[in-house]
């Protein structure tokens, strides 16, 4: 029996999910732990990779024939040992490897080439003890991995001591931020004294003895300089004569540095409370429950969040919470922030990896005890978790589209079980699959069917655009919404609008032949864009002039089709001359806190009409907003996918849900080509219940989720014929496996056959029942890396949220 590691190694085209035995050096025993990164020799050239060690123990085998590892990337764990299990279950449900979960679970930083920097924090430590282990040049800028093992186990056992600190430091990247703090050495009964033995015109020496002498606690240098209107110079002048001490510390990016706004808990309505109650309960009881808080959209779902999260910290407790695409809604960041404070650490896509890596490090060492984010922000290393809220839970986007294909709901219920605590999905318009599920008492379910202080819910009125265009009225706009609109402005009150679609217009096509531009990569139209002056794929990124003249036919007579929010705002403009309009969309808001500028703007009533894409759908809560228009209704329901009119009635209620929240009455306006569509019929009384039930009925009929399960495997190469046969091929081989209730669909090309100059073609399993399905995916799963090297992609997708 010897003592070995297990490691996952990180090598693309050999991915296993069994872990490789190394054996671990003498210098390092004591030092290697569970969650590090190392690098170790593989294959037969010995090529050095990095690897995860996810156990260490005793194993029969003979020494000789193992591999040693080669040297510690990390002095600490960068997972524990609770995030290193879940990377095996994710792996498994997922039908991906375990390499790519850890590496999901980790900052970008981590995942990016970076170097460490070594510092002294114990003034017991001197610089020559340290010198002697690795000489002072190498402090700035050091690869734990080029260190010999004995350096790598004397640095370890410093820092455990906590003699050092090693601070990452993120090539051609932010670095960590330094700032002086500074420390009095003087009292109070000092201060004449030093006061006389001044110049009489010293009057800023004078100022700072005065300030350092009834001062014990420590300040930053420039809140001192600040608050003093003193130089840097004076403070260094202070230092030489030893009333002060400056010390250099690391500062975290705290990107809601600026954060005002404290609130304090609202008295809870009855139907609150009651939700409260039950969770608070299930905190109190260590219990892994899902509750399902449905919620009509104002009835005050965030303040059972915010009074749920702190009863799980009065408990000692921490908590999670997730919303959907973080930078889309800053207004529920404001919230938790609001309530929180400094106890709240943020994580979603429109931070710099900089900052996303300062507050991964805060939560890690216990320094946050809320964490609030995006999808990713499940993987989030806090402890003793008390709660998990995941809000707006039926939104497309805490699925993530690439390996692994996770949802964050299952990543939730597995930690909540893992920390026997309740997990709460909240939404207006719940997934069909989480309703479903408290249908059958899997979740609990938790009802707020009122909005906050009995306030109605708004008006809506749908809009049959085939009669408008008939009558003459322009593309865009009805008659009754331009009234309302214009209602609006005199009042005074503010108006959203929504548009499903960004871009000056959709797509350019010639009257004459009909021909439409596509992408040359992409089996996609591409876009007009007024700002670049170009043709653009959304797919690929593609870009080209735009046409003068059909490039079938020649004819000149090749016009736009389609809309979108540039050219909206222009006919606004046209319309509504001193109306003052904010537009949001993918152009307006790629500069980092552009979201957040263009709410505030709004809030601060410093505009009449918002006009955005989806993006503007979800959380904002104004209000002075009395309507809401959706120009164009329909383009979710022209997609080929059996969640098409889920994500209708989804996105209309929501919209629609942004009107009317305070004491105003709110009015919707919906213009549609269908206005008879049943999810366009229920949404106008938002009436999510019987939505729900007719849904499921077409679901049971059409056998599709919740009813069935789905599974998509799909495959992808350069050639058509390949990812065909590649299908074909995997379906030949799965379909003894199936019993025959399992349903598949394909292999077909899918929606959109052709990205990026790749065939894309799929199969779609539903079943209900298939004892034989993992252990036979898996099988293919392990397969694809021998097929990878050869150019086909096979990606396997557990209940795909997007057919396209
Ligand atoms: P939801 O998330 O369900 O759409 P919100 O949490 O945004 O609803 O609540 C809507 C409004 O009602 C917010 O402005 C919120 O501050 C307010 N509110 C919530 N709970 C109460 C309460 N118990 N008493 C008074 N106002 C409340
Ligand atoms: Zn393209
Ligand atoms: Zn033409």
């Amino acid at each position: 029996m010897i003592q070995v590691a297990k490691i996952i190694v990180d090598v693309p085209t050999m991915q296993t999910n069994s872990p490789y035995s190394y054996l671990i050096p003498k210098q390092l025993t004591n030092e290697l732990q569970v969650g590090m990164r190392v690098v170790v020799p593989f294959g037969n050239g010995n090529r050095k990779v990095q690897g995860f060690v996810v156990q260490i123990g005793m194993e029969e085998v003979d020494a000789d024939q193992l591999k040693s590892i080669e040297s510690l990337m990390d002095l600490e764990p960068v997972l524990n040992t609770e995030l290193i299990q879940l990377s095996r279950w994710l792996a498994d449900t997922t039908f991906s490897f375990q390499i790519t979960c850890l590496l999901t679970m980790l900052p970008n930083v981590m995942r990016a080439k970076y170097s460490k920097q070594l510092k002294i924090v114990d003034d017991q430590m001197s610089e020559e003890q340290l010198a002697d282990i690795l000489p002072s040049t190498q402090w700035q800028d050091f690869e734990t991995d080029t260190l010999s093992p004995l350096q790598q186990s004397e640095l370890s056992k410093l820092r455990k001591q906590g003699k050092i600190e090693i601070v990452y430091r993120v090539k051609n990247q932010a670095q960590t931020k330094q700032i002086f703090q500074i420390k009095s050495h003087i009292n109070a009964e000092q201060e004449s004294g030093i006061v006389d033995s001044l110049r009489k015109n010293a009057t800023k020496m004078r100022d700072l003895v005065h300030f350092l002498a009834n001062q014990s606690k420590i300040v930053s240098q420039t809140t001192l300089e600040k608050k003093l209107a003193i130089s840097s110079a004076t403070i260094k002048a202070g230092e030489a004569k030893g009333w002060l001490v400056r010390k250099k510390v690391e500062q975290y990016r705290d990107p809601y540095k600026e954060f005002k706004g404290k609130t304090t808990p609202l008295t809870l309505n009855q139907e609150q409370q009651t939700a409260l109650d039950e969770i608070s309960q299930s905190i109190e009881k260590s219990q892994a429950k899902t509750f399902l808080l449905e919620g009509v959209t104002g009835s005050g779902k965030t303040e059972v969040y915010l009074q749920t999260i702190a009863y799980a910290l009065a408990k000692g407790k921490t908590a999670i919470m997730l919303v959907p695409e973080i930078a889309l809604t800053p207004q529920m960041v404001t919230r938790v922030k609001g309530r929180f404070g400094k106890q709240v650490a943020v994580l979603h896509s429109g931070l710099s990896d900089g900052e996303k890596f300062d507050e991964w490090r805060r939560i890690k060492r216990h320094e946050a005890q809320v964490v609030v984010g995006a999808r990713s922000a499940i993987f989030a290393p806090i402890e003793n978790v008390g709660v998990i809220i995941i809000d707006e839970e039926h939104e497309t986007s805490y699925k993530q589209d690439d390996a692994p294909r996770y949802h964050a709901r299952n990543v939730a219920q597995w930690r909540s079980k893992f920390y026997n605590c309740p997990l709460v999905l909240g939404s207006a318009t719940p997934s069909l699959e989480s309703r479903a599920r408290s249908e059958r008492q899997v979740y609990q379910l938790l009802r707020l069917p009122n909005r906050i202080n009995g306030h109605p819910l708004p008006k809506v009125q749908i809009i049959d655009m085939r009669e408008e265009l008939q009558t003459g009225a322009d593309q865009n706009f009805s008659q009754p919404l331009l009234n309302a609109i214009d209602k609006r402005l005199n009042m005074q009150q503010q108006s959203i609008l929504m548009l499903n679609r960004r871009g000056y217009s959709s797509f350019i096509m010639c009257r004459d032949c009909g021909f439409v531009l596509k992408c040359p990569n992409c089996d996609i139209s591409l876009t007009l864009h007024m700002d670049s002056r170009s043709m653009k794929c959304h797919y690929c990124g593609h870009e080209e002039p735009i046409p003068k003249q059909c490039p079938n036919c020649h004819s000149r007579k090749i016009r736009y089709y389609g809309t979108g929010t540039e050219k909206v705002e222009q006919e606004l403009k046209t319309k509504f001359p001193s109306a003052r309009i904010l537009r949001m969309d993918v152009d307006t808001t790629r500069r980092k806190g552009a979201h957040e500028r263009i709410l505030r703007q709004f809030g601060e009533r410093r505009a009449d009409i918002l006009l955005g894409t989806q993006m503007i759908a979800k959380g904002l809560d104004f209000p002075n907003v009395t309507l809401v228009g959706v120009l164009n209704a329909d383009t979710a329901l022209e997609l080929p996918d059996f969640r098409s009119s889920e994500r209708t009635f989804q996105l209309l209620t929501q919209v629609s849900g942004r009107a009317g929240r305070a004491d105003k009455l709110g009015e919707v306006f919906v213009q549609t080509f269908n206005p008879d569509h049943y999810a366009i019929q229920l949404a106008k009384t938002q009436n999510y219940e019987n939505f729900f039930r007719k849904e499921m009925y077409i679901r049971h009929q059409g056998k599709y989720p919740p009813y069935y399960f789905t599974l998509q495997i799909t495959a992808a190469n350069k050639e058509e014929k390949m990812a065909a046969q590649k299908m074909f091929a995997v379906l030949k081989e799965l379909r003894p496996q199936l019993s025959a209730d399992a349903i598949v669909l394909g292999p077909t090309p899918k929606p959109i056959a052709r990205v990026k100059n790749k065939y894309y073609y799929q199969i779609v399993i539903k079943y209900k029942h298939e004892p034989n399905l993992h252990t036979a995916v898996t099988k293919i799963l392990q397969e694809s890396q021998s097929y990878y090297r050869q150019g086909i992609q096979l990606s396997i997708d557990a209940e795909p949220q997007s057919f396209m």
